[in-house]
């Protein structure tokens, strides 16, 4: 069998979101399981809603989760050009094709007039479709027409009988062509429409395979018969059941769902993302829940797609970005959060091996508290800021208590003349100025920690202290000591 060449196909009127990105993701796995080619084609020619600006998120999400292109923008191919906008010259001679053949003919309708017989058909309850007035007109009478300079459309001319076809994911589709309207394949101004130039360009681009959402299901038939008038094999079809948002509505760009490089910019990981959304309607078949994409790379069947509607739920995209998270190696981990601190101005972009090693450090006593990179921020900032930033919950709750003055005052004293500023070294003298209180350690730590962090959790007490090293710990329990003593007056 000759090589695989899938493709996607995205429009940019809008941002990638989850749906778009998982079909871009199935056609990416198709490819690359089989050892074929991935083509990413943009169908740019809707002119007013396509921007600059989408096809520039779409180019970086695709790079972003991995899903890089063989043919296509920014470094071409043999068979392109691979934006739309650029191919408008291809598709004339096969418009004209067709109509010599006889298997389009020109329709000289007027909108007005299809109005109006539509509205009177669907007074009757039925569905409208075209009633094939000009089908009828001979080639010299629709030539005089033209003649005459009267506006016309290109119409594809439905044959009788039924087209089937073997659907990757659906299995067997029939359809009946009774269900099929002589679709516009040109517009009055002569441009082609997407169901003719999708084929066309999966002709030229030898596009084997194409997967793409049930949204497109009933376009199928269509196109393979536009295919098969212009004497080329239709490809494979396989057609993703669609995937609902926690609004039970499908996740579309007009409906808002999140953009993928929203998730990146919100800390979430490549990996995370393209581990889900393989799940949105596929399974291995066995319990594995955790891919790398070159896992999915060897394991993916498109076979093994589930015909049922996904569900898209964003609690267990934190959870897996969790998971994904507390999996990078710590240097890994710590390279991926340089870039929230930097943004939040904690650190410099370009952080010196002295700095990464220190927030190595910080990274490490966080542990497994991210759920996404940008976590890194609220947990680290009391570490990186010169002053510490006090939650008004935890000092109107403990710095408030009568006791804490002192307790701060002597903590600071002890911690002044430890021998090393070790975590177990503040953990002894800790636990001994507990005892002389006559209280459990806790009660010497509670103050202690809303002095040194701002809050009243925080990653492990000792170790903290010992990371924020003992000049930053004396210079907090002293600030916060005096600010206690300005609440705690009665
Ligand atoms: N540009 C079309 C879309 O975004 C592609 C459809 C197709 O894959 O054939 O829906």
């Amino acid at each position: 069998m000759s090589q695989m060449r899938v493709r996607f196909a995205p429009s940019p009127t809008g941002y990638l979101h989850a749906g778009g990105a998982r079909t871009a993701l199935f056609n990416w796995l198709l490819a690359k399981h089989s050892g074929g080619r991935f083509i990413l084609r943009i169908e740019d020619t809707d002119r007013k809603r396509s921007t600059a600006e989408f096809l520039d998120a779409i180019l970086e999400d695709h790079k972003w989760l991995g899903l890089v292109w063989d043919e296509g923008p920014e470094i071409g191919g043999t068979l392109g050009p691979y934006y739309q906008s650029e191919r408008a010259d291809t598709y004339a001679p096969f418009i004209q094709k067709l109509l010599d053949e006889g298997s389009a003919y020109r329709c000289f309708c007027s909108p007005e007039e299809l109005d109006d017989r539509r509205s009177r058909t669907s007074q009757n309850g039925r569905d409208w479709k075209y009633d094939r007035k000009c089908a009828a007109l001979t080639k010299e009478q629709s030539a005089e027409r033209k003649a005459e300079g009267r506006s016309s459309v290109v119409r594809f001319r439905i044959p009788d009988g039924k087209t089937r076809f073997e659907d990757m994911v659906l299995g067997p589709v029939e359809v009946d062509h009774q269900e099929l309207d002589d679709l516009v394949i040109a517009r009055s101004d002569g441009t082609p429409t997407y169901n003719f130039v999708v084929v066309v360009d999966d002709s030229q681009m030898r596009i084997t395979h194409v997967v793409r959402g049930s949204d497109h299901l009933s376009n199928t038939p269509k196109q393979i018969l536009i295919a098969r008038a212009l004497g080329t094999e239709p490809p494979e079809f396989g057609h993703l059941p669609l995937v609902f948002g926690p609004d039970k509505q499908v996740l579309s760009k007009r409906r808002g769902a999140v953009a993928i490089g929203e998730y990146r910019r919100r800390g979430y990981l490549p990996e995370a993302l393209v581990n889900y959304m393989a799940l949105l309607g596929w399974s291995c078949g066995r319990e594995q829940e955790f891919f790398s994409l070159d896992e999915l790379v060897a394991e993916f069947d498109i076979a093994k797609v589930s015909r049922k509607a996904a569900a898209f739920d964003p609690e267990k995209l934190v959870w897996m970005n969790a998971q994904w998270i507390k999996r990078l190696p710590l240097p890994e981990r710590t390279a991926r959060v340089v870039p929230f601190l930097a943004a939040a101005g904690l650190i410099s972009n370009t952080p010196d091996d002295r700095q990464l090693a220190e927030l190595e450090r910080i990274v490490s006593l966080i542990d497994d508290r991210l759920k996404t990179l940008a976590d890194i921020v609220e947990h680290a900032s009391f570490f990186l800021a010169d002053n510490v930033t006090f939650d008004n919950i935890a000092v109107d709750k403990v710095l408030t208590k009568s006791d804490s003055v002192d307790i701060l005052n002597d903590l600071c004293g002890v911690l002044s003349h430890a021998p090393d500023f070790e975590p177990a070294t503040i953990e002894d003298l800790t636990r001994k100025l507990a005892a002389v209180w006559g209280v459990g350690v806790g009660k010497v730590i509670q103050p202690a920690r809303v002095a040194v962090t701002g809050r009243t959790v925080s990653p492990g007490f000792f170790e903290t202290l010992s990371l924020l090293g003992r000049d930053k710990v004396l210079a907090r329990l002293k600030f916060a000591s005096e600010l206690a003593a300005t609440l705690t007056t009665e």
